[in-house]
């Protein structure tokens, strides 16, 4: 177990990499400012939760539910909407507010344009062969997402996760997790009618032609609200360009939902612009977190720590993954078993699209409603959800996020020089991925004109970035069948991390209703004495 002088030591150590200019965390790699190396120890607290995506607001709201006093710590910023709706910026008009220390806007497509380093809210982590699109900020991944809300397949969700109750998956926590989300569907009529969606009824066309069925799927933007929107008689922000930096208004992100209904108990602190970067545990079986306190460009400014009895890890596929393969190799987690860091994968993600198709429309929704589902075709399976283009400009260009069953799976990997760890993903990996969206687009193409998206990406396929990261610290193999981190009590992963790389469907119902179903576990059987 590593002491807080050696901790201080590696702290300090990366910063002098930093200033050197070696490689390693983004956030430190640019960062010249010095500030007290003092350690703040703050002390003990019953429950931690590190991260407030999904997994991390179910964990906070469930403990503090129980009156288990929980502290839950975001390295983003806390986003609070004013009635002004001046708090996040637009797509295309992207300030610094968009993106984690980037100095051009974190974007799928180029933005070439320069912004100030901040604390945004969009991340992109880049790692060889797969950069990783992650929100940051107080609500995770629900402050930049398309807000679309599907319960996965039965049939596949048992294939990925055979160890889980799918009955009880089905019957209780889905159910619960749809409704705690908010989870609506927009209304048919409107959906016709409204030119905002002349580009998914323009690519259903399209997708009939060539032989495929659609479906409309579920969403937490409130539909009644983007009704208002299109009457002009409210602000307008899925119709005026909202989404991955933000929405001003019309979204049920998760600082409205669990994590607001968590505040409510009074039993849930909560720390913003705090970064996670070591966990130990102590001979008393407790837990002590390292942080790095942020200020709002993201700069380092000062060390604390916390001990805990519970620590919950919510930080995502990729922060969780992090957290724990740098603790296990400095020797804080030593124990973590092998199957950590394993089965990391993209859920297929592959970002495509067809240009020279009908008018797509000028003004378009920035919400998606409909996908085109091949998923049981079995020469071919595949999902793709209709993505908007929201640029206020005619492209006669169609978008989707196609999510393919991409057997690959990548690792995580701890460097011993740079002290940071990597996913490991190599590029041919994305070849299945890119096969299966490629045939798709050549249907569609076949059947109606159009040609692969060359302008969009690369070769017309975004193969190198993903919006699901899943994976790493596997349920039932780094952990037991409810996210009980093996050999270490009273440590759990609760967040996308538990899923092996693939759920076949945009995955954050999923993380929501698995984080449900665990915590009734660990809650009535952990917690007894509480
Ligand atoms: C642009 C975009 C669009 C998407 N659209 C959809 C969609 O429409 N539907 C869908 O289902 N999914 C969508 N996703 C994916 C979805 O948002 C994620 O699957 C989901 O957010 C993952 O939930 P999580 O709880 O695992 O982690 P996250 O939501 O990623 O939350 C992890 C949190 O932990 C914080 N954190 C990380 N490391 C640390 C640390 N060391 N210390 C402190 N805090 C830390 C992060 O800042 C973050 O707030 C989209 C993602 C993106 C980026």
């Amino acid at each position: 177990m590593k002491s807080s002088k050696s901790n201080r030591r590696e702290f300090l150590k990366l910063l002098t990499y930093s200033t050197l200019g070696v490689a390693t965390t983004p956030m430190l790699a640019s960062c010249a400012t010095l500030f007290s190396t003092k350690m703040k120890n703050n002390g003990f607290k019953k429950a931690i939760v590190i991260g407030s995506g999904y997994g991390g607001a179910v964990a906070a709201l469930r403990l503090t539910q129980k009156n288990i006093p929980t502290l839950l710590i975001e390295m983003g910023q806390e986003w609070k909407l004013t009635p002004k709706h001046d708090t996040f910026c637009k797509m295309i008009t992207a300030d610094k507010r968009s993106s984690w220390r980037s100095s051009t806007p974190h974007a799928p497509i180029t933005i070439p344009f320069f912004i100030k380093k901040y604390a945004g809210v969009l991340d992109k982590e880049k790692h060889p062969n797969m950069d990783v699109f992650l929100g940051r900020g107080l609500g995770g991944g629900s402050l930049v997402n398309g807000g679309i809300a599907i319960t996965p397949d039965k049939n596949y969700f048992e294939k990925i996760l055979p160890s889980v109750n799918s009955e009880e998956m089905f019957d209780k926590y889905f159910p619960l997790a749809n409704k705690a989300l908010r989870v609506n569907t927009i209304e048919a009529d409107f959906f016709e009618e409204t030119p905002y969606y002349q580009f998914s009824r323009i690519a259903r066309e399209d997708a009939k032609k060539a032989g495929y069925q659609t479906k409309f799927f579920p969403n937490v933007y409130d539909f009644e609200y983007m009704k208002k929107e299109a009457k002009g008689e409210v602000y307008k922000s899925a119709l005026n360009g909202e989404v991955i930096y933000g929405n001003n208004a019309g979204k049920w992100t998760l600082d409205r939902t669990y994590i607001a209904q968590a505040q409510e108990t009074k039993n849930l602190e909560i720390r913003t612009l705090c970064q996670v970067t070591n966990i130990e545990q102590l001979e008393n079986g407790h837990y002590k977190i390292l942080i790095t306190k942020l200020n709002t460009k993201g700069e380092p400014i000062a060390q604390e720590t916390y001990t805990c009895q519970y620590l919950f890890l919510g930080a995502g596929s990729m922060g969780t993954s992090k957290l724990l393969m740098k603790s296990k190799h400095e020797g804080g987690l030593s124990k973590l078993n092998e199957k950590v860091g394993q089965e990391w994968g993209s859920n297929g993600n592959i970002m495509t699209g067809r240009n020279f198709v009908n008018a797509t429309g000028r003004k378009q929704s920035t919400i998606p409603v409909l996908g085109i589902d091949g998923w049981n075709d079995p020469e071919n399976p595949i999902f793709a959800e209709i993505a908007p283009l929201p640029m206020n400009l005619e492209t006669w260009t169609t978008l989707y996020l196609a999510i393919t069953q991409n057997p690959e799976r990548g690792y995580f990997a701890y460097n011993e020089i740079t002290k940071e760890v990597q996913l490991i993903w190599n590029k041919n990996q994305n070849d299945p991925a890119k096969q299966a969206a490629k045939k798709f687009i050549d249907r569609m193409n076949k059947a109606n004109g159009g040609i692969r998206s060359h302008l969009l990406f690369n070769n017309g396929y975004g193969d190198d970035f993903c919006y699901h990261p899943l994976g790493g610290c596997v349920l039932g193999k780094a952990t037991d069948n409810y996210g009980r981190i093996e050999n270490y009590k009273n440590l759990y992963a609760i967040d996308g991390s538990l899923i092996p790389g693939s759920v076949g469907v945009n995955p954050f119902v999923t993380i929501t209703a698995l984080a449900e179903r665990n915590m009734d576990y660990i809650l009535k059987e952990d917690f007894l004495n509480e």
